[in-house]
């Protein structure tokens, strides 16, 4: 017997129109909030059942923050709501001529469908990388990736081998864009304040981090004196940056960049890029893996399916190939498209998405960071409090915000890191047998 067989989507027709929203990211649950108060009924499916705060996914990955203080349970967060409801499912399909979705338990019909379903990570078709490179997209990445990162000092005081030492204590690092930064960042501030500590019996200048970036720049998407400024701290930092260099293929044990340069390494970080995570049904309105949208959300060939957030391409004079994926844009786009339904309602005309740009950041280390705004760019210690500001006022629930504010605060204090943890031991064919049944 199917063990599915006997679940059912169960939600009841109330007479009212049905907003289906796919994801519980950024996006959805802003605009879940903005419908809640308008005559609809709203449909949440998400194949998780917590929302996650992806901006700081690099420090559960460094071992500086717990899972469970970036992230957020839906229902908790959307409670008590009216003519709400949540259902924790995978959506297979979009059927535009019967207007409904397929999910592993059953179809459910829409008047209006929101496709907020975010990005994946994009190997750009190299499918070793995909095998055996640790992507950080996901809570269970970030988590993979401190098991790897932990078992590989365990492993490298236990061998007189020092080309294997060398191997395990190599981390490379693929992406100069914020995450590949910050990543490399906290490894570096971890070697440099725990690690030492830790691991007394090693030579830790052996620990060696290795940031590679496609470009001749770090931080592409922000001014290029924050570009200039992130790479003088990573150094500062002892990271080691090589910069217009790209990874021609990894087997798991070496890294080959173009330039012929070979380094040894179990753990290659890939940051390089991610994609729209597109759902099967719409592709004639797919373009490079986003849902091209027009000025105000809405597919293009359809009148009552929409998409948001980094799964849509909105292009324009400024953004050619659509807005750049950024959580801002995700809500404001919710916002905007929050705002329509209502005027619809009342018969009033849609208003087209403007981005209201309010700057853009990214932090290396303690009391180094750089923030762009609209009219003008700052880095250092400054920075890093608006950075540290800006991220406890965005991250969802208050008992999240507590938390992170006292680990940050306690971190600062002590130069510690209270989280190195391996709760489960990272096996590689294991998690990629997972994360096969799961994509
Ligand atoms: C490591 C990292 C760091 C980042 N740092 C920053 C930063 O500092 N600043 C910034 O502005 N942005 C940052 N971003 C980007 C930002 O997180 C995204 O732009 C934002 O999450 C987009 O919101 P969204 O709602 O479109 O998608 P998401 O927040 O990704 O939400 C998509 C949701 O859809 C669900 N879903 C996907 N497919 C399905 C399906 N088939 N069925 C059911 N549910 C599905 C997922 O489970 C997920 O909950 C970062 C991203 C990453 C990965």
């Amino acid at each position: 017997m199917n063990r599915l067989e006997h679940l059912s989507i169960n939600i009841p027709e109330t007479g009212k129109k049905r907003v289906v929203i796919i994801g519980g990211g950024f996006a959805g649950i802003k605009l879940v909030e903005g419908l809640l108060d308008q005559d609809y009924q709203v449909v949440l499916l998400d194949k998780h059942n917590y929302h996650t705060f992806q901006p700081l996914l690099y420090q559960v990955a460094t071992a500086g923050l717990e899972p469970d203080s970036i992230a957020g349970p839906l229902r908790k967060l959307l409670k008590g709501k009216k003519d709400f409801f949540f259902r924790m499912l995978r959506v297979d399909e979009i059927n535009p001529v019967k207007q409904c979705i397929s999910t592993p338990i059953g179809d459910i019909r829409f008047d209006y469908l929101i496709v907020a379903s975010g990005s994946r990570t994009n190997y750009f078709g190299n499918e070793e990388i995909a095998r055996l490179a640790f992507p950080l997209k996901k809570l269970t990445d970030a988590l993979d990736l401190r098991s790897q990162f932990l078992q590989s000092m365990e492993q490298s005081v236990m061998t007189r081998d020092p080309e294997k030492r060398q191997n395990l204590l190599n981390f490379v690092i693929v992406g100069g864009g914020p995450t590949g930064v910050e990543v490399a960042g906290a490894l570096a501030e971890a070697r440099k304040h725990v690690l030492v500590k830790d691991y007394p019996e090693l030579d830790i200048q052996h620990l060696q981090i290795y940031l590679i970036e496609g470009a001749d720049r770090l931080l592409n998407g922000m001014r290029e004196k924050s570009g200039e400024k992130a790479l003088g701290y990573l150094k500062e930092l002892g990271v080691n940056v090589k910069l217009g260099r790209i990874v021609k293929s990894y087997d798991g044990a070496v890294v080959h960049l173009d330039d012929g340069t070979e380094i040894e390494s179990q753990t290659l970080v890939w940051a390089a890029g991610v994609q729209g995570n597109i759902i099967p049904g719409l592709n004639s309105s797919v373009d490079r893996s986003r849902y091209v949208v027009d000025a105000y959300n809405r597919i293009q060939g359809y009148e009552n399916i929409f998409a948001i957030g980094d799964v849509a391409a909105m292009k324009s004079k400024q953004w050619p190939l659509g807005h750049p994926m950024l959580a801002p844009i995700a809500m404001q786009q919710a916002e905007n498209l929050g705002k329509n339904f209502r005027r619809k309602e009342n018969g009033k005309s849609l208003l087209p998405f403007k981005f209201v740009d309010k700057g853009t950041m990214a932090t290396v280390g303690r009391n180094k960071a750089v923030v762009d705004l609209p009219k003008g760019s700052f880095g250092g210690l400054f920075a890093w409090l608006v950075w540290m500001l800006v991220h406890l006022v965005s991250i969802i629930g208050f008992r999240n915000k507590l938390v992170v504010m006292s680990n940050w605060f306690w971190s600062y204090l002590t130069y510690d890191q209270g989280i190195r943890l391996i709760v489960r031991l990272f096996k590689r064919e294991a998690t990629f047998k997972e994360n096969k049944k799961a994509a």
